[in-house]
Order: C-alpha cells, then sequence, then structure tokens
C-alpha cells in the first residue's frame, strides 16, 4: 500500500503512513471516520479530509476496495482480492467470508459484462444476537 501511495503521486507524510499503518492488516472494513477517530490522539492536527483523501487515493489507486454494502458511510476493506462479505442489518457490520470467490448461480442479463461474482449474506451479526 504503502508503495502504491507513492505510485499515486502522493508524498508519504506521516499522517498518510499512519493511515496506512491503522488500516492495512484490519479486517473489520472501518469507515473514515473510523479510522480518524483511531489516529486522532495520536496525531491531533490531522483533519478527517486527510483521511478521506488518503483512503479515497488508495481506492482510485485499486490498493483497497470501497464497500457500500450497508446504509451509512462507505467502508474501506484492504482485500482487494475477490472475497464474500456477510452484512449485519442492525449495527452494518462487514464480515469477510472465508475461502474463495462465489460462482454465479444465475444468468446475467443479456448484454452484461460481467466482472465479478461476490456473495452476499445479510442477516444479524453475533454480536446484535448476543444483545
Ligand atoms: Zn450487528
Ligand atoms: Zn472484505
Amino acid at each position: 500500500m504503502i508503495e502504491g501511495l507513492r505510485g499515486a503521486g502522493l508524498k508519504l507524510t506521516p499522517q498518510r503512513l499512519a493511515i496506512v499503518e491503522a488500516f492495512a492488516d484490519d479486517p473489520t472494513h472501518p469507515t473514515a471516520q473510523e479510522i480518524f477517530e483511531r489516529l486522532r490522539r495520536r496525531l491531533p492536527t490531522m483533519s478527517f479530509a486527510t483521511v478521506y483523501t488518503t483512503l479515497d487515493t488508495l481506492a482510485a489507486a485499486g490498493l483497497c476496495a470501497v464497500r457500500a454494502l450497508s446504509p451509512g458511510p462507505a467502508r474501506f476493506d484492504p482485500n482487494v482480492a475477490p472475497h464474500g462479505h456477510a452484512v449485519c442489518d442492525s449495527c452494518g457490520a462487514l464480515i469477510d467470508l472465508p475461502g474463495r470467490a462465489a460462482r454465479a448461480t444465475a444468468a446475467p442479463p443479456a448484454g452484461f459484462v460481467v466482472r465479478a461474482v461476490e456473495t452476499i449474506y445479510r442477516g444479524a451479526c453475533a454480536r446484535c444476537r448476543a444483545r
């Protein structure tokens, strides 16, 4: 990701490096706001715009994926390989499905070119069910 940032022409400021570090191994698909809040104590001068722009640049360069599978702000996914998700209806949590990408179960509409097939489970996550 750091190489990618450099390739995308962004200067590697300490703030941008901290954003990449906070996010590169994160399986929870955080929102920009969540990453901002995580880093706020360590980098009190960093603005939300810096976090958002950095994530946006990573996504535009194909170094992370933007997931908008639940209502609310987009979530960022450091895993750009095709993979499925379980989406919680109540808290919006996004959980990676283990294993390989899905196989299509229905034919695409006429003339439609399929770029990817993704499995999405919708329901209630363990945390919400325990409540
Ligand atoms: Zn939930
Ligand atoms: Zn994911």
